[in-house]
């Protein structure tokens, strides 16, 4: 489960609004609750630049040395990765094969919006589990706004 504050959800779903038509993309920073329910707890976002030039409009790839930044600066904070978000602009809110094959961070969340027209319609999320890359899954998750 995700766990996030309105503002945190309403500025990712926002991002995807001003990027249109191309993805937006951003990570998720805060840390595992700690009772040991799997629940991943949002503290904050980060806005990334999407770095396809190629394909914008249906790919999203962060630069690592941003990503780098941003685990460091989180860490700064005792916040770490919880997860990662983009935007399907005019596209449903499931992931992609291409999603799936560019997602790493088993055990995270992957937040996709869906913005139609302009307008950010439905929000989903996923975490990746599994043990390796042979036999990650992203599979759909709760989204608690709290
Ligand atoms: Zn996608």
């Amino acid at each position: 489960m995700l766990k996030l504050t309105r503002e945190h959800y309403d500025s990712f779903r926002r991002h995807g609004e001003e990027t249109y038509p191309y993805e937006c993309c951003g990570v998720l920073l805060g840390r595992m609750s700690d009772d040991g329910g799997g629940i991943r707890l949002v503290t904050s976002t980060a806005c990334c630049g999407n770095t396809r030039t190629d394909s914008p409009h249906n790919r999203y790839h962060i630069d690592p040395r941003e990503l780098v930044r941003i685990q460091r600066e989180g860490r700064e904070r005792g916040e770490d990765i919880v997860g990662f978000y983009h935007s399907h602009p005019d596209h449903p809110a499931r992931w992609s094969s291409t999603d799936l094959a560019e997602a790493h961070w088993i055990g995270c969340s992957y937040v996709i919006t869906s913005v139609e027209h302009g307008k950010a319609a439905i929000t989903n999320s996923f975490e990746l589990t599994g043990t390796d890359e042979d036999d990650k899954r992203l599979v759909d998750e709760t989204l608690e706004i709290a």
